[in-house]
């Protein structure tokens, strides 16, 4: 799969820092300790990927993993955004972040497809709702990634899965799919690199 070349490619904290915007590229949000690192290490199958991602002073970052085929096509990228859901950010770096990620949303003509990973057991925080409504409002589609599913029995997943599968569709209408998922068990992780392979045409 293309996705076992993912390296670490840079650090954006500003708009004229992100790569030129001709290309392919997918979003991944969540709030702090959803699940996402593990999520993107598991779709790329690299045990420490997105670790780069949780260093101090990276947390206000767009930090991008390049997987541009070897045979120079536009550039392919897996853009992971900074977790939400803390509110110990001064009020200040929280602006010019939702100024940020605002425009980035909004402007960005790479973004193909944005991921929401979220706790199975806790899904649909007021950000998370947040990020799947910029996306459905831009018009990209996006996925619900619904992870920690090893933390619960089939009956209950399927339950929470066909709970959540109703509320976006009352949202969002059929613009948002969704799944259940475990960057633990890898339950799932080939669905999600379908997904993530067909938006970023691999
Ligand atoms: P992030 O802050 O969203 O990047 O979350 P991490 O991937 O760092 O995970 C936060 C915590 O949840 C860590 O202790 C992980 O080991 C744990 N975790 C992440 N994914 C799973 C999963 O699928 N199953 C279980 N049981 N634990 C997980």
């Amino acid at each position: 799969h293309p996705f076992a070349r993912a390296r670490y490619a840079l650090a954006a904290h500003t708009p004229a820092q992100l790569p030129p915007d001709g290309g392919y590229e997918v979003a991944f949000a969540g709030r702090s300790n959803a699940g996402k690192s593990s999520a993107l290490n598991a779709l790329c199958q690299q045990n420490a990927l997105a670790r780069v991602s949780k260093t101090p002073g990276r947390t206000q970052q767009l930090i991008y993993f390049d997987l541009t085929p070897p045979e120079t096509a536009p550039a392919r990228y897996l853009v992971d955004l900074p977790g939400y859901g803390y509110a110990k950010v001064p009020q200040e770096l929280q602006a010019h972040w939702q100024g940020f990620i605002d425009g980035y949303f909004r402007h960005r003509a790479a973004l193909k497809g944005l991921v929401v990973v979220m706790d199975i057991r806790h899904p649909l925080k007021d950000y998370d709702r947040q990020m799947l409504g910029y996306a459905v409002a831009r018009g990209l589609p996006a996925h619900a990634l619904l992870t920690k599913a090893d933390k619960l029995g089939r009956g209950q997943q399927a339950q929470q899965l066909q709970a959540v599968r109703r509320e976006l569709a009352a949202a969002f209408g059929d613009t948002v799919s969704v799944q259940a998922f475990s960057g633990e068990s890898k339950q799932g992780v080939d669905e999600l690199r379908a997904v993530v392979a067909g938006w970023l045409g691999l």
